[in-house]
């Protein structure tokens, strides 16, 4: 028989919303009539905006045309996607990238879980916790992660992020190779400053480690001092490797269109010592091996997030979530929670009452007011004491999930 790959068994079968959907289940059976509301699960609620709309119409259009039609694309994306990405996500921010450099891609999952393929099994690997768990589990199936004892991986370096140090990560004392940094950050909606992310590069650059940077909620960013891109911080390109995905953006998360930049001066060098290798031509490698592109109907449909009227409908989108998240925050605010996030992402992170562990604090919740929450200890051990509300869902739900909780505390 053939061997199995028994990384994979080292993986924790309980999937965290696995386990919430059935509790939330076993909750609605002895409670038919009650309507339950979730502020839990991170996928968009609203439609794609008309802009998307037409340029898919198109697109099918001309995939019906024999002179129009398009077959398997270029793999690292369209031309006048990756046009349009540098022209608006990079050189107004004064950030001047190569077409090169930029991957289109089929979301940023993938790609989050897939780059730590181009790198040696045995780099070592830091992560902030709490931690958007694809990082992690790409780690422990290639064999990184060490083996799971007391809620941690033993090869992992945590760099706990909590109200003790206001959500800003503490360097390691000793070298990490490989550290994955997401902001703004899911689970606890907290941001960086541009001060506090030039550590983080600084120290990249002076220990030759690599960051894998998901700026996934960056259109969500309302504060105009908070970085975008970790390109706007000096010497990230000869460190970072940064990830972008329309899901949160403009509502891709059925649709499926991200990117990936990898700038030419970033290295990682051989085991002898001898040679520095591109990791951008190493992921092109990977990509052309494994990858066979996006959908060209995704890609225009990205491209023309990019027009002005595509760009005067996202940001109405996104405007509504946040108006969703200030609601929650007033709501949180007059009952007297201690909560964080929310101002520069659709997500809250709440401190459960009198110190109660994050999953009674679920089930209370969800027996008390019919509201379903994320249990912050899913993401990480220093979730623990903490709940994930997010702003995706629709006006009326919202407020009145707060109502609810407002009844019930
Ligand atoms: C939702 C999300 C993504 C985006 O995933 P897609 O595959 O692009 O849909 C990436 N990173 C984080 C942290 C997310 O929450």
């Amino acid at each position: 028989m053939a061997l199995v790959n028994e990384h994979f068994l080292k993986l924790s079968n309980n999937y965290l919303f696995a386990d919430i959907a059935k509790k939330v289940n076993a909750y609605k059976v002895s409670h038919p009539k009650t309507e339950v509301i979730s502020l839990g699960i991170g996928d968009v609620t609203q439609p794609l905006c008309p802009a998307v709309i037409d340029a898919m119409h198109k697109a099918v259009d001309e995939m019906a045309e024999k002179a129009t039609f398009r077959g398997y694309g270029p793999e690292r994306g369209y031309d006048f996607l990756r046009e349009a990405i540098l022209k608006n996500d990079f050189q107004p921010r004064g950030i001047h990238l190569d077409p090169s450099e930029i991957f289109v891609n089929d979301g940023a999952k993938s790609d989050t879980g897939n780059i730590q393929e181009i790198v040696r099994w045995d780099n070592s690997i830091g992560v902030t916790d709490p931690i958007y768990p694809v990082y992690i589990d790409s780690n422990v199936m290639i064999g990184r992660a060490g083996i799971m004892q007391d809620g941690k991986w033993s090869n992992v370096t945590y760099f706990p992020c909590t109200a003790e140090n206001g959500f800003v990560p503490e360097l390691p004392d000793h070298r990490v190779d490989m550290i994955y940094l997401c902001y703004p950050n899911n689970p606890t909606g907290t941001v960086l400053t541009k001060d506090e992310l030039r550590k983080w590069v600084n120290y990249a650059l002076r220990n030759d480690a690599i960051i894998f940077y998901d700026a996934a909620y960056e259109a969500y960013i309302q504060d105009e001092t908070i970085p975008h891109s970790i390109y706007e911080i000096k010497g990230a390109r000869k460190c970072a490797i940064e990830f972008h995905s329309y899901s949160k953006t403009a509502g891709f998360t059925g649709v499926r269109c991200g990117y990936t930049v990898i700038p030419k001066e970033l290295k990682a060098v051989t085991l002898d010592g001898k040679e520095q290798v591109e990791l951008n031509h190493l992921w092109d490698r990977r990509q052309s091996t494994k990858f066979n592109g996006t959908s060209y109907i995704s890609q225009r449909a990205a491209e023309a997030i990019y027009t002005p009227e595509g760009k005067e409908q996202v940001k109405q989108t996104i405007d509504y979530y946040m108006g969703n998240a200030k609601i929650m925050t007033e709501s949180l605010r007059k009952m007297g929670f201690t909560f964080y996030g929310g101002e520069n992402a659709p997500y809250l992170w709440v401190k459960t009452p009198h110190g109660e562990s994050s999953w009674r604090f679920f089930e209370q919740l969800l027996y008390g007011a019919s509201v379903v929450c994320t249990p912050g200890v899913g993401f990480g051990p220093s979730g623990e004491g903490y709940f994930r509300l997010t702003a995706f869902g629709e006006r009326e739900q919202c407020k009145e999930a707060m109502r609810r909780i407002e009844e019930w505390i």
